[in-house]
């Protein structure tokens, strides 16, 4: 006898959604004490044969599965800590949980329009909510992906077939040193050839010298180069900084190029004052990445690309017809497989619908107005320790420091002092050829508590 029979009786199936849930719930109330982050040990969780086993051929019960995955899940970065402040944050919403739980129960095909109108719509209509906030016009369209990443792969693809010819490895695009990874990447996997990256130098606020970007671009054109798309940051992954976007716009147009905004990070700040006047000229984008696995705090795999003229994506992007697809009829929506790689995918717009109308608009605002807050007070009380080098004030919601005296040496072992305490866990980067460590508040977990904590061993480490 099986254990598990593959689709479970009612009965069943209301027993295991009991295990999961209060093995989440138990979760969330261990999380509080939680460390932030547990980095010992780990050869021995991934030898111990306990947790590395194959399935066997009979079922196992679901408790002690969900043993397993807790034990495995100790070790490492806790993400969804309130004390984790490294990297650029992604907490995760139990909301977004529970619509996953419908959404892969229902498993309805959302590839394509016609199998599932009313899910598309659902879909379609947070990707309109998204195209509003930044201004988009009506004949607009995202794409919801699996993060910024991908999103950025078909803002690239969109950008080269809109504006390059089809022999198009003379073409170049604009970033700053402090543009993410994700950006090259993009462009390799575009096809184009490593040399078509371009650093435009940035001045002393970090941002984009929008001068040395026209010259640059001017320069190229005349030497034989194809320039095609500039890319402007709405806050870098290492300090947050964002670019000037209306000046950049204002290149992009008299330049004829396609204006790209990597706002992963910083997006969804759109939705409060501060951001909204600090992200100014974004509106302007031909293209913007967003990440709500960061900036609405919905769990991993979710990002979104914006396009201004919806039709260059679809043209970039649309497979043609396969006849295997002819008993589709037409409804009045668009169909995400026609503008993204992707054809069958998850239905990932219920982890971006069910949060945004349970909680409303005006707890992720509130939040993200949080956030802002929270790098204030970390800035000032950072700037006014003389241990401490505060060199930018943060634009969103990430401060930067580095050690007075002792340079990245003394930097770097005041990181693994506050680390070794795993209430918090910060990051480094290099800036600048010096070593700083970040501190980046976007996890809907952290609070003033939380902060002054980090605030304390940051300072305590430091004298
Ligand atoms: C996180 C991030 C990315 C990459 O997004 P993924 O979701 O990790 O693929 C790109 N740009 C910036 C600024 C980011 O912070």
């Amino acid at each position: 006898m099986s254990l598990a029979p593959l689709d479970p009786t009612p009965q069943l199936a209301a027993e295991w959604l009991a295990t999961a849930s209060a093995y989440v719930v138990d979760f969330l109330k261990r999380l509080p004490e939680a460390p932030a982050s547990d980095t010992s040990d780990v050869p021995a969780l991934l030898a111990d044969a306990a947790v590395r086993m194959p399935p066997g051929e009979q079922g196992r019960a679901l408790g002690d599965l969900l043993a397993v995955v807790d034990r495995s899940a100790a070790k490492g970065l806790n993400s969804a800590s309130a004390g984790y402040l490294a990297f650029i944050p992604g907490s995760g919403l139990v909301s977004a949980a529970v619509a996953d739980l419908v959404s892969d129960v229902l498993n309805r095909y959302t590839g394509m329009a016609f199998p599932a109108p009313g899910l598309v719509a659902l879909e379609t209509d947070v990707l309109r909510w998204m195209l509003d906030l930044f201004g988009m016009p009506q004949d607009a369209m995202g794409i919801l992906t699996t993060g910024g990443s991908l999103a950025a792969f078909s803002a690239v693809v969109t950008a080269r077939s809109a504006r390059l010819p089809e022999n198009f490895l003379s073409g170049t695009v604009y970033v700053t040193e402090h543009a993410h990874q994700s950006v090259a990447k993009a462009v390799r996997l575009a096809g184009l050839p490593e040399r078509s990256v371009r650093v435009v130098p940035v001045d002393r606020e970090l941002r984009m010298d929008v001068d040395a970007l026209r010259s640059q671009v001017v320069a190229d054109r005349a030497a034989g180069s194809l320039p095609f798309c500039v890319v402007g940051n709405a806050g870098t992954t290492d300090s947050g900084t964002i670019d000037p976007l209306a000046a950049i716009a204002d290149v992009a147009e008299d330049q004829n190029l396609w204006f790209h905004v990597d706002a992963a990070y910083g997006g969804f700040f759109q939705l409060t004052d501060r951001g909204c006047s600090a992200l100014q000229g974004i509106e302007r984008a031909n293209s913007i990445v967003l990440d709500p696995h960061k900036g609405l705090f919905l769990p991993f795999g979710t990002g979104a690309l914006l396009v201004r003229d919806g039709e260059l994506l679809r043209r970039a992007h649309s497979g043609g017809d396969g006849h295997y697809l002819q008993d589709l009829g037409a409804v009045d929506l668009p169909s995400f497989g026609d503008y993204s790689p992707e054809l069958t995918r998850d239905f990932r717009g219920l982890r971006v619908w069910l949060p945004l109308h349970l909680h409303g608009v005006a707890a992720f605002r509130a939040a993200l107005n949080a956030k802002l807050d929270l790098a204030e007070h970390v800035h000032a009380v950072l700037s006014a320790d003389p241990n401490l080098a505060v060199p930018w004030r943060p634009d969103l919601s990430t401060v930067v420091f580095r050690c007075a005296t002792g340079g990245d040496e003394a930097t770097l072992a005041l990181l693994n002092r506050v680390n070794d305490e795993r209430r918090v866990r910060l990051s480094s980067t290099r800036i600048g050829g010096q070593v700083h460590v970040r501190v980046s508040i976007l996890n809907h977990r952290t609070d003033l508590t939380r902060i002054d904590e980090a605030l304390e061993a940051i300072r305590q480490h430091a004298a």
